[in-house]
C-alpha cells in the first residue's frame, strides 16, 4: 500500500503516468509496504500466465528476496524510476523517503533494487542518470543506497508514520531496536533475489 497523500497523474506520453504527492510527506516517512492485498507470482504461477498477463506483471511488478513477482493492487505500481529518486526500498520490506518531497513532487523509487532480471535502458534524464538498470546494481551501490536508507530511518520515529501499522510486528521490533542500537542494521543487500534465474 502506498501512503495516502498520493495521487495518479499523467506524466508524458513517453513516460505514462506516475504518482505525485498531494501533501509535503517528510524524509523518514514510510511510502510503500508490501501489503497482504499485494499480487504474489512465484516463478513457476508467473511461466503458466498468458503472455498479455506475463506482460503487464512484467510492466507492473517486481521482484523480491524470494524471486517472487509482486504487482501492487494500488497506486503503488505506478510509481517511476530516477537515480535521483525521492524513496527507496529498505531491507526492512518497505520504501521510505529519502528526502523532503513537497505537495505536488512526482515520488520516484530506485529500480535497481527490484531485481531487473535483464539490463534495462531508462531514460529518466536525472542529472548523473545510469542510463541502464543491471541485475547486480544492489551489488555496485548498496552502500550508497543504505546511507540514504540509514539518514532517513533516523527520522522515522518522529514522524507521522500513517502505514506503521501494515508492517509486520516482528519487524517494527526489529527496527526499533536498531535504531536504539541494540540490533544491526538490516542492509537493502537482504533483498537481492539469488535464486532467480537471469534471463538472456
Ligand atoms: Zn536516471
Amino acid at each position: 500500500m502506498i501512503h495516502p497523500d498520493t495521487e495518479l497523474r499523467f506524466v508524458s506520453p513517453a513516460m505514462g503516468y506516475g504518482v505525485f504527492a498531494t501533501a509535503c510527506i517528510p524524509r523518514g516517512t514510510i511510502v510503500y509496504v508490501k501489503d497482504p492485498l499485494e499480487i504474489e507470482l512465484t516463478p513457476a504461477t508467473f511461466a503458466r500466465l498468458p503472455e498479455k498477463v506475463q506482460a503487464a506483471a512484467l510492466k507492473y511488478g517486481y521482484i523480491d528476496e524470494r524471486g517472487t513477482r509482486i504487482v501492487s493492487w494500488d497506486l503503488a505500481k505506478y510509481v517511476n524510476h530516477s537515480c535521483n529518486c525521492n524513496t527507496i526500498s529498505t531491507g526492512y520490506g518497505f520504501e521510505i523517503a529519502i528526502r523532503d518531497i513537497a505537495s505536488g513532487d512526482e515520488i520516484t523509487d530506485e529500480y535497481g533494487l527490484l531485481n531487473p532480471e535483464t539490463e534495462v535502458p531508462i531514460a529518466c534524464g536525472c542529472p548523473r542518470c545510469r542510463h541502464v538498470l543491471k541485475p547486480d546494481d544492489i551489488d555496485t551501490y548498496h552502500r550508497l543506497w543504505d546511507r540514504w536508507v540509514q539518514g532517513a530511518l533516523e527520522k522515522a520515529l518522529d514522524i507521522a508514520q500513517p502505514l506503521w501499522e501494515l508492517i509486520e510486528i516482528e519487524t517494527r521490533e526489529e527496527l526499533i531496536s536498531y535504531l536504539a542500537g541494540r540490533q544491526p542494521y538490516r542492509s537493502v543487500r537482504a533483498l537481492k533475489c539469488q535464486s532467480r534465474m537471469i534471463q538472456g
